[in-house]
């Protein structure tokens, strides 16, 4: 049998990956479970870092996409496409967003939302250039969202950091009215950091953000890369904190897997002139397609609904085993982005463990693991993990 990791090793750039590869190479995947190139089967907490929001190879997402691959994959943006359009429409009935600009990844889709603030700023604020963002944030990997990012060991290694960035700590109001002057034109946010550890703000915390931005003439922008698509237990992550932004960013979840990025804005702040920001890709029709039958099937089937459901019933489950487990110091999350924090830094360990019995979990941070499985999940799905955990927890104890 071919051996894929040692081919990786000699082929991939150096060791990028090291730190979160793990020793198995995953082939196929159906629903909730991915299966590795022995045949082994894993239930996936991970979803692809919080993508396969309706499962994996969803047979609405196989259908369209295989249809549009067969009839135009991509022309240039010179031209109307019917998808692209299509999309956008569906995005607007469906969010508190005018008009849609699509990309090709979430960083993608932040860096136009830093590049829209800019322009909001130089049009609406007398030039004013900066960027509000909070610490402990994670906006992506390009040079201006790592300056974004509010985490100095995703920006140590790429000094000089892009300017124009101001750091506050999340979840404090005050700390934002301090920070913004006459060069700020903006506010960037994600309603609940996930990677920063599943740090779920208070209930107030957004709509008194969103009420100052309006009243200074600041964007109030909403990283929704991670939290949209139904994650939290409402189709957008603000709808669970009754505050709606200027702007805001979507990827991941979007097309089920098939890259996409998309940046929408309500009319008063989508202000970027003709020529002023473009790509090859963005809103191509294939990506496009996979969107629409994603949005779509979300929506007609509730499946932020079940989101809800499921997390209720997630965390319920990893309290009692927390209430077994004196090792286990917090339960957290919304919807289905969840995470058991432990006394000591065992993340690391516990996936490990996890992966061999047959789970697939993501160590956050060194003593938190992360859930984000598709939000199609059943009570025996949950039911199925939390048993391989509790299985874990007892040989790591
Ligand atoms: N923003 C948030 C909140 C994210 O969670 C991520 C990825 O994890 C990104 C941006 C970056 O998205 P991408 O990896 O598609 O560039």
């Amino acid at each position: 049998m071919t051996d894929w990791q040692a081919l990786e090793r000699a082929y991939f750039m150096s060791s990028l990956y090291t730190k979160v590869r793990l020793p198995v190479t995953l082939v196929r995947g159906e629903g909730v479970r991915v299966w590795d190139d022995q045949g082994k089967s894993y239930l996936d907490f991970v979803a692809g870092w919080a993508v396969a929001n309706l499962g994996h190879c969803p047979p609405v997402v196989i259908e369209a996409v295989s249809k549009q691959v067969a009839t135009l994959i991509q022309v240039s943006n010179q031209f109307f496409t019917i998808p692209q359009v299509h999309l956008a429409m569906l995005l607007a009935q469906h969010s508190c967003a005018d008009r849609a600009f699509f990309a090709n990844s979430g960083a993608e889709a932040n860096e136009g939302a830093i590049k829209l603030a800019r322009r909001y700023g130089a049009r609406k604020r007398d030039g004013a250039y900066e960027i509000i963002t909070a610490f402990n944030s994670f906006h992506g990997r390009t040079l201006a969202t790592t300056a974004a990012t509010g985490q100095r060991h995703f920006q140590d290694p790429y000094e000089p950091l892009v300017p124009g960035f101001v750091h506050v700590p999340y979840n404090d109001i005050d700390a934002i009215k301090s920070a913004t002057n006459e060069k700020t034109c903006a506010v960037l946010l994600e309603p609940l950091q996930g990677e920063g550890g599943v740090i779920t703000p208070d209930s107030d915390y957004l709509s008194r953000v969103a009420e100052w931005c309006s009243e200074q003439n600041v964007l109030f922008m909403l990283d929704e890369i991670q939290t949209g698509m139904g994650r939290l237990g409402t189709l957008w992550g603000y709808q669970s904190f009754g505050a709606e932004p200027d702007v805001m960013t979507l990827a991941k979840g979007l097309a089920s897997g098939v890259p996409i990025g998309a940046l929408l804005a309500k009319e008063h702040a989508a202000v970027f002139a003709a020529g002023e920001h473009g790509t090859t890709f963005g809103g191509n029709p294939l990506a496009c397609a996979a969107g629409l039958a994603t949005l779509q099937y979300m929506v007609e089937n509730d499946v932020p609904g079940n989101a809800a459901r499921m997390g209720e019933y997630l965390r319920g489950r990893l309290r009692e085993l927390k209430e077994r487990h004196s090792d286990v110091s917090d339960v957290r999350g919304m919807g289905l982005l969840c995470a058991l924090e432990f006394e000591r830094e065992v993340a690391a360990d516990a996936v490990r463990r996890c992966l061999a019995a047959g789970l697939l979990v993501n160590g956050v941070k060194p003593n938190t693991l992360r859930f984000m499985p598709p939000l199609v999940i059943t009570e025996a799905d949950v039911d199925e993990a939390i048993g391989i955990l509790e299985r874990v927890l007892i040989e790591m104890d």
